[in-house]
């Protein structure tokens, strides 16, 4: 194995020896799309073109999902001694931190995320979650109903045949195994879907996924746009379940697909504008560190972002010169493959610019612009936004309700606790919430008025993949994470036998 690069320069020169997979993965084999359509991939963190991927259509998915449904048919995987289906998962978990270098430098030219987050974050997260649910393959009972002594109804949890997991690009490492490690211990065959913005990793799990023992057509990997390779999944007759995570409106799509077709599962995690709710007698320092770096990890593209700081109105100057101030010390921007870089690139230039959109909207809305508000390391080629802090904000103006999905941070002034509450739900969206307190009887009050999948006291994005991750309102429905996850990829079936 080579060593780890360990400065930007030996990245880059890693980077350039690199091979890149840019074909789909169907039954087992890396292939071009049907109709030999490529789209262009341009790294976020220079401007350069960094891959033709392989664009699928209708064509291709239902190449993908024959190979899945006859692999799920025939009982290669589901059928497999549970014990077995343990060490062929453990495997997979155990190449993926293997090939840790390579691929988190691979999600870091795709997605613009910085090379030392990738590594200590992304790749392991995605590893120690395919883990977990492998450890579960042999724990997972049946059920025996109470019936008399002459019945017995057992309770069979089955598999659902082809799951659909259509993933986002801001954390598609994560994002995907949370989905592929229940769907596949559960016994199902599994297409994912990555965002046309990040394939690469998701075909490197793919190889790993063969090379750990799961059999041909069980993990398939289909590259495209969402209109040619998502649509089709979306509406396809042969395919189960969508397990979707990305935005409210395309959430909503999935709705339509599933009522339009076969009235698949569906199972949505979608966006977010979560409040930060800090009071008076907070402490303002622990509160801006859990602000600063609960917006501005990964550049504020997380779904579950504190993005809103609702912030009582006598502490207000404080903490947005303690939040500047943290983004100053401890979350430098920078070149996404420098070591010492925690914020990197946008995910492309588009997006960049709805970002730079949203700021000048929130300023003509009557925002202050506190800090940042501006592109900068132009020179890299790559799409760079500083951190900023739009305050003065009111919670009705467009930059408090939308999900800006860049390093952006309102901040809303409260005076009282009912109305911090009522701010707080003011919103369409219900993923997650903090409450900034040292009265615990407030705090308890705050978590339990504030509708949100999760509501974290004195801290922010803390958790593990013991707790279920998910959104209330349209944020969603659905759980990812936990033992509970493996629940929403199987069906229960009664068998009842009488005995005469
Ligand atoms: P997106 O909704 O644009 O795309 C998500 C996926 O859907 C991609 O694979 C995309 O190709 C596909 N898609 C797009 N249009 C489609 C269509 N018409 N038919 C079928 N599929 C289609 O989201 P994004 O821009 O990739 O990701 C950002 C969004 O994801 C944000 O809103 C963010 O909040 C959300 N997100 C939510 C969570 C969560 O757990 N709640 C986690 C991460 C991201």
């Amino acid at each position: 194995m080579l060593d780890r690069p360990t400065t930007q320069q030996a990245w880059q020169e890693r980077a350039k020896a690199l091979t890149i997979e840019s074909r789909a993965f169907i039954d087992g084999a890396y292939v071009p799309a049907l109709s030999g359509e490529t789209f262009d991939r341009i790294s976020p963190i220079d401007g350069t073109l960094l891959a033709k991927i392989a664009n699928c259509g209708p064509a291709d998915i239902d190449r993908a999902v024959a190979a899945a449904r006859k692999a799920f048919e025939d009982g290669r995987w589901r059928h497999l001694a549970p014990v077995e289906k343990k060490k062929i998962l453990l495997k997979f978990a155990a190449l993926i931190r293997e090939n840790i270098d390579e691929i988190a430098l691979l999600e870091s030219l795709d997605v613009g995320k910085v090379i030392g987050n990738a590594l200590a974050v992304d790749v392991p997260n995605c590893a120690d979650c395919i883990q977990y649910y492998a450890e579960l393959a042999d724990k997972l009972y049946d059920e025996v109903a109470p019936t008399g002594p002459m019945d017995q109804a057992v309770i069979r949890h089955e598999p659902l045949g082809v799951v659909a997991a259509i993933v986002p690009w801001n954390y598609p490492l994560i994002i995907a195994a949370w989905k592929i490690g229940p769907a596949l211990v559960a016994g199902n065959s599994v297409i994912l879907k990555p965002a046309e913005q990040s394939s690469l990793a998701s075909l490197v799990l793919a190889r790993l996924a063969k090379e750990a023992g799961i059999p041909d057509g069980v993990f398939n990997v289909v590259t495209g746009l969402g209109t040619s390779a998502g649509k089709p999944l979306g509406l396809h007759m042969d395919v189960d379940m969508v397990t979707f995570t990305g935005s409210t409106e395309v959430g909503k799509l999935m709705l339509r697909y599933s009522g339009e077709s076969n009235m698949k599962r569906v199972s949505l995690e979608c966006g977010g504008k979560s409040p930060q709710v800090v009071m008076a007698d907070a402490n303002l320092q622990s509160a801006a560190e859990g602000i600063a770096w609960g917006i501005f990890y990964n550049q504020g593209e997380t779904c579950h972002a504190g993005s809103r700081v609702l912030v009582h109105r006598s502490v207000q100057k404080e903490l947005v010169a303690k939040i500047a101030d943290v983004a100053k010390v401890q979350i430098p921007i920078g070149y996404s493959l420098n070591p010492a870089s925690q914020m990197g690139a946008l995910i492309e230039q588009q997006h960049m610019e709805r970002v730079l959109g949203y700021i000048d909207i929130g300023e003509s809305e009557g925002a202050v612009v506190a800090s940042g508000g501006h592109r900068v390391l132009q020179e890299t080629g790559g799409f760079y936004v500083e951190p900023t802090i739009l305050d003065e904000c009111k919670n009705s103006m467009r930059v408090a309700q939308e999900e800006i999905f860049g390093p952006v941070v309102v901040v809303v002034p409260f005076d009282t606790e009912e109305e911090a509450i009522r701010l707080a739900n003011d919103t369409i969206y219900g993923l997650g919430a903090a409450v900034w307190t040292s009265n615990m009887n407030a705090a308890h009050r705050l978590s339990s008025g504030i509708k949100a999948g999760t509501v974290w006291v004195n801290t922010f994005d803390r958790s593990n993949l013991a707790t279920p991750f998910g959104g209330f309102k349209q944020s969603g429905f659905g759980r990812d994470r936990s033992v509970h996850a493996v629940e929403k990829y199987m069906d229960s079936k009664v068998i009842w036998t009488a005995y005469n």
